[in-house]
């Protein structure tokens, strides 16, 4: 068995995203793999791509404008296409019981595809994840560590699998 797969059957996955293309295009795969009902936690220092994942999540969905990390109001919404997506950058969080002021539980219990940066602000307060994404610099590029909870995130893992595999 490829070493890939072997690390993918115990619901983890690693890879190099080689530059910032390759990093849309990682977002891109969750895309299309997740359920659109879905918490993804995803971590990493400042400049890690974040940001530039969540942007290659939203295109594929079909947002056409600008993605910036909402560091000051939290949380962005997109309504693309019939998806709804929240985008959370909790940076600036100072204590996760101010999840409550921004209404954060009514987002949680939409429909949604949640992206969250920085979860470790929110410790608490936040819904379990299906996907953890954990990024750190190998420079150039960037590399990749992707845990999955829960099953619904075990299948979207296999499929994003699949499609960074046939790539
Ligand atoms: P974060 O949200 O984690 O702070 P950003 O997504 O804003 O990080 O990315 C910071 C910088 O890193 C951007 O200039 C982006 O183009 C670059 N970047 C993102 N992914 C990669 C990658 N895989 N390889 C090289 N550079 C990347
Ligand atoms: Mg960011």
């Amino acid at each position: 068995m490829p070493a890939v797969m072997e690390t993918f059957t115990q619901g983890r996955y690693e890879l190099l995203i080689n530059n910032e293309d390759a990093m849309v295009t990682l977002g891109g795969n969750l895309a299309e793999a997740m359920q659109r009902r879905a918490v993804v936690y995803l971590h990493g220092e400042l400049g890690a791509g974040k940001t530039t994942f969540c942007r290659g999540v939203l295109r594929h969905l079909g947002h056409q404008g600008a993605v910036k990390s909402p560091t000051y109001t939290l949380v962005e919404p997109y309504e693309v296409n019939g998806h709804r997506i929240y985008h959370f950058d909790l940076y600036r969080l100072a204590d996760p019981e101010e999840l409550e002021f921004i209404g954060g539980r009514d987002y949680f219990s939409e429909a949604a595809l949640c992206l969250i940066e920085w979860p470790c602000r929110g410790q608490g307060e936040l819904p379990s994840p299906d996907l953890e994404i954990i990024l750190s610099y190998h420079l150039p590029g960037r590399k990749a560590n992707i845990v999955a909870h829960s099953e619904a995130g075990k299948q979207a893992l296999g499929k994003i699998v699949a499609l960074q595999e046939g790539q």
